[in-house]
């Protein structure tokens, strides 16, 4: 979507600090981190939000839930444990309109 900025960071045009890509999924660094390690994952293709899925997007959700989880273990190390939060919707805290998985650790994390 033109207008995305998280299609535009998948496009290239707005430099990311990339911790982790395939051929569907992108993780990066939070530009402003909410917790020693805070990294975005997210899909290729532009979905709105969490609430904006159907049945058809059932394959991506757990697709993207498993390089959470090899993400979080292989590349970043958070053994110990970490919060993975998905904001929904401008009421749930949503900001940019492109589904994304927030892992934050580094730390032990406030309830
Ligand atoms: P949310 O509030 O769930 O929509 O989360 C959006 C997140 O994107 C926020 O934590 C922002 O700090 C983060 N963010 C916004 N712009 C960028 C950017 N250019 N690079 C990395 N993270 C960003
Ligand atoms: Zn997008």
């Amino acid at each position: 979507m033109s207008d995305c900025l998280f299609c535009k960071i998948i496009a290239g045009e707005i430099p990311c600090n990339k911790v982790y890509e395939d051929g569907n999924f992108l993780a990066f660094h939070d530009i402003h981190p909410k917790a020693p390690t805070h990294v975005l994952v997210i899909p290729k293709t532009h979905l709105v939000s969490l609430a904006d899925a159907t049945e058809a997007d059932s394959a991506l959700l757990g697709q993207m839930m498993d390089r959470v989880r090899y993400i979080a273990d292989v590349e970043l190390n958070l053994e110990v444990g970490y919060r993975v939060i998905i904001n929904v919707r401008a009421g749930g805290g949503q900001e940019v309109d492109h589904i994304h998985v927030h892992i934050l650790g580094g730390k032990t994390l406030p309830f």
